[in-house]
């Protein structure tokens, strides 16, 4: 099956055909490194993410370009407030948020392109710009001309009009006596006095925000390339911006296919740093596991509202995340299912057996449909779901399931996780630590230790011996009060709490 993506540009799901075959150039929009990445922005990288690697799976040569905005005015706000240069702040979130992707999982981009280090080229962009009459220069700023592009507005499909009324209001006297039109936007924007700047052909200050994007993506996929992604919120004005920049520059199409992620919302309203509304991902990990955020990411598709939502105390203290924490049972599930199969008894597994369960054996091809339907995530899940509990099904323990297994259908399991890891980034960790992290830490915030809960084990077996059921079954209770299960297997007994 080919793969189809919906096209925000066209407003419909398309078949994606790359420009040069067997290569794909994304150019994805990244983070303005001020802060740290809340959960809005793990959910967008998540989402590429996959995407990235579902191509690469499917065979393609991914060339992955995210880049980084290091030169901004909330960065400059920062670093006035910390007493650093803007240079310091900037490389300390680099460093922060690439810390934050690795904890995710998330594979990092091919090319990491700073607006720092690539002034020449944006100088060059808007050069050209002024060159071909498309943009103005304003007592030390540069202006794009919208009216000068006929085809504004196609991406978020407005009319001019409409964005002309909406313009006026939002801007200050001074900028809109320098802009001959409302709607005309800033590529370079003069410094005033002791400001941060750059110097320029048209004197010092700094780039506007969108044309870094037009200037950085053309420069490593081309003047065209396959696809350009990025959250909902971006499809205007800023991808506005940089299909005008771009495409009155080249005269050429600027991306063929316009994929973008819808928010993270609380309460129907979008999570951001704006709205006061976030937290950042690695303030959230003592109540869930990073990959309990990276499930969460891929439980709904990719264009609908992620909703989340937390509980707090009497003293509004935030106490949890349930749908997280939901999530997070489902990625145990995916480790209690691969230590299952992995304690299969040799004896049971027979070499002239032929029989594996569909869900098994056409797991990858089935994971592999679902994501080429436009990254149909809910689906794919789903499939993973159907694959996890044919492989419990298979591994049940001898005694209640005495029939033989075919080698053949473990390998097919075996090479069904492989890809699970590969395809969406899950069940990567080692099965025994990564449960034995979440039954400690929900331990902990039990106000138990897990050596409490070990010696208290230990009481019990001791009792069971001496025939003494009542005090046995007293500590079994106990722990269940506590939320603690207690399972009873041939290699002793395990503790979990749900
Ligand atoms: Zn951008």
């Amino acid at each position: 099956m080919p793969l189809t993506l919906y096209d925000t540009l066209s407003a419909r799901k398309r078949t994606f055909e790359p420009l040069k075959p067997g290569h794909v150039g994304i150019y994805v929009c990244g983070v303005t490194v001020y802060d740290y990445v809340h959960i809005g922005h793990a959910r967008s990288a998540t989402v590429f993410d996959v995407m990235v690697r579902h191509l690469r799976e499917s065979g393609f040569i991914v060339t992955y370009v995210r880049n980084i905005t290091d030169i901004d005015d909330k960065i400059i706000k920062r670093a006035l407030e910390s007493g650093e240069e803007t240079a310091q702040v900037a490389e300390r979130f680099i460093e922060a948020f690439r810390q934050d992707m690795r904890v995710l999982n998330l594979l990092p981009a091919d090319i990491e392109p700073k607006v720092s280090e690539h002034l020449q080229e944006i100088y060059q962009l808007i050069s050209e710009l002024i060159e071909k009459g498309y943009a103005y220069q304003a007592e030390g700023d540069v202006y794009f001309s919208v009216s000068r592009f006929p085809g504004y507005g196609k991406l978020s499909h407005r009319s001019l009009v409409s964005l002309a009324t909406g313009a006026s209001g939002r801007l200050n006297d001074a900028e809109l006596e320098r802009k001959r039109d409302p709607v005309d936007f800033a590529l370079w924007k003069g410094a005033k006095p002791g400001e941060l700047g750059w110097d320029s052909p048209w004197g010092r200050g700094r780039p506007g925000w969108h044309i870094e994007c037009s200037a950085m993506s053309m420069r490593y996929l081309g003047e065209t390339f396959d696809i350009h992604g990025g959250g909902l919120d971006l499809v205007f004005p800023h991808h506005e911006n940089e299909i005008a920049q771009s495409e009155a520059a080249t005269g050429k199409p600027f991306a063929n296919f316009w994929v973008h992620n819808g928010f993270v919302e609380v309460a129907k309203q979008k999570m951001s740093k704006s709205l006061g509304n976030f937290f950042t991902a690695r303030e959230c990990y003592r109540f869930f596991e990073p990959e309990a955020l990276r499930y969460f990411a891929l439980t709904v598709h990719y264009r609908a509202p992620l909703n989340l939502d937390w509980v707090v105390d009497e003293a509004g203290r935030v106490t949890g995340f349930p749908s997280i924490e939901e999530a997070e049972r489902r990625v145990e599930y995916i480790y209690n299912t691969q230590l299952r199969l992995k304690a299969v008894s040799p004896k049971r597994i027979r070499e002239d057996a032929v029989e594996i369960p569909e869900e098994i054996a056409l797991f990858p091809e089935r994971l592999a449909a679902a994501l080429d339907d436009d990254l149909n995530l809910p689906v794919a899940l789903a499939v993973t779901h159907e694959f996890l509990k044919q492989v419990n099904e298979l591994s049940e323990p001898a005694g209640k399931r005495k029939i033989a297994i075919a080698r053949k259908a473990v390998e097919a399991a075996e090479n069904g996780f492989l890809v699970l890891g590969r395809v969406l980034g899950l069940g990567y960790d080692d099965p025994s630590r990564f449960l034995s992290r979440v039954r400690e830490r929900r331990a902990k915030a039990r106000g138990i230790t897990p050596e409490q809960i070990e010696k208290a084990i230990d009481e019990r077996i001791a009792a069971r011996k001496k025939r003494d059921f009542i005090q046995a079954d007293a500590i079994r209770s106990r722990l269940a009060e506590n939320g603690i299960e207690l399972m009873d297997g041939p290699e002793g007994t395990t503790w979990h709490i749900p």
